[in-house]
């Protein structure tokens, strides 16, 4: 693909390249391009103005991971908000560390050292309404789609640039983002019931006049960002990312490297620029190869969440005779329905189906996903709490080490 010549923000030839990432760095995104925008919007707009206050609502997430990928990962204890259980009671309270430090409606009635008492952590608070936070999913979008090669002014509309004369001053994204909830039971197992791997996920597909992103941070977080409403129908785009966030657990290959034109064998496969310093030379590969270990095929992953639990048959077992055979009727034909619409018959994840279309219940009618959330949002048929909070007790629960969804014994 051919590089951008000016910056997409600004518009002026860009002369210094900046790398970007994809996703921001301090969520441990790994993806970069050099091709986005230049060095002062990167570092005085981008950074500071979008990426900062996003990046600082997930430290509570972040401080607990272990082996995270982000190299330059100092070890800070952030503190943050969110809602715990004392003598059955829930309050609102501070969290540091992963233990309750100060709660204000316990404070009043009780002259006591909060950190001494039991409480039992609920939930982070994610103020995910917020500007910032909708910033943020949304530089995600833009920035994927740009990389995939998308024109920038088919995604201008949803981005507002302020200037003071020459100067870019702040960037507003103005795109719609709609909150992921898992509507077909194939979608609820694989997000609830198999085991929780933290990783980003991107999709950015078209439909109709429509062009999409989902974003799926820390396997958590989940959006679908509308990034044009004027896309040219008779083009079609499907290009997903999938990515690791912790290191896999193992001793990295020695490099063994007898030659020197061995080295740049590797750096080319790996697109790793030389320098002279042939020990510095060798750790950016070393580093390239490590971070190349964490990105995966997204159908591989997917797939293999797919297990014989999925049909749940001693609920069945469970049913009356005439409730099973309504069951199988409606509940069964759902599930079946659903896991045709997303794997084939090698039980492998469809890239062409997968968070794009989901199929409704009686009629298997096979819909917009995101307009189907949005639709039902809006006339009140779902709740989007419930499922969020599901989600985010899931990595709670995973971060504290007892994610015990499923059974270890897997033969
Ligand atoms: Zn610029």
């Amino acid at each position: 693909m051919a590089k951008r010549d000016t910056c997409v923000y600004c518009g002026k030839p860009i002369v210094k390249r900046s790398r970007e990432h994809i996703i921001q760095n301090a969520l441990g995104g790994l993806y970069e391009s050099e091709d986005i925008c230049c060095d002062e919007c990167n570092n005085c707009v981008i950074s500071k103005k979008i990426d900062a206050p996003f990046t600082k609502t997930f430290n509570p997430i972040i401080s607990q991971i272990e082996n995270f990928v982000k190299t330059n990962n100092k070890k800070s204890q952030p503190t943050c908000t969110g809602k715990a259980i004392y003598e059955n009671k829930v309050y609102d309270v501070i969290i540091k560390n992963g233990k309750v430090v100060a709660c204000p409606e316990i404070s009043k009635k009780l002259k006591c050292d909060i950190a001494k008492l039991k409480f039992e952590i609920l939930a982070y608070d994610f103020p995910i309404e917020n500007i910032s936070f909708k910033n943020g999913i949304s530089k995600i979008a833009f920035n994927f789609a740009l990389e995939k090669g998308i024109d920038v002014s088919v995604l201008r509309k949803g981005v507002e640039v302020q200037k003071n004369g020459e100067k870019v001053e702040n960037v507003l994204f103005r795109f719609p983002v709609i909150p992921f909830v898992a509507l077909n039971p194939m979608d609820e197992y694989i997000e609830l019931k198999t085991n929780m791997e933290l990783y980003h996920n991107l999709i950015l597909f078209s439909q109709g006049n429509m062009l999409w992103c989902y974003v799926d941070l820390f396997n958590t977080f989940q959006y679908y960002v509308l990034l044009s409403d004027e896309w040219d129908t008779k083009k079609s785009i499907l290009e997903t990312y999938l990515q690791l966030l912790q290191k896999i657990d193992r001793t990295i290959p020695e490099l063994y490297i007898r030659k020197p034109k061995h080295i740049l064998t590797y750096a080319m496969f790996f697109n790793v620029e030389p320098c002279m310093d042939l020990h510095e030379f060798r750790k950016r590969v070393e580093v390239a190869i490590q971070k190349e270990s964490l990105k995966k095929n997204m159908s591989d992953v997917l797939s293999a969440k797919l297990g014989y639990d999925y049909f749940d048959i001693d609920k069945i077992k469970e049913l009356k005779k005439e409730d099973a055979r309504s069951y199988l009727r409606n509940e069964m034909g759902f599930h079946l329905n659903s896991l045709r619409l997303y794997f084939d018959e090698d039980d492998k994840l469809k890239d062409s189906t997968f968070r794009q279309v989901t199929c409704i219940g009686e009629s298997n009618n096979v819909v917009s996903y995101p307009l189907l959330i949005d639709k039902f949002v809006r006339d009140g048929t779902i709740d989007i709490r419930q499922y969020t909070y599901k989600k985010f007790e899931r990595i709670n629960a995973f971060l504290a080490g007892i994610d015990k969804i499923r059974v270890e014994d897997d033969n």
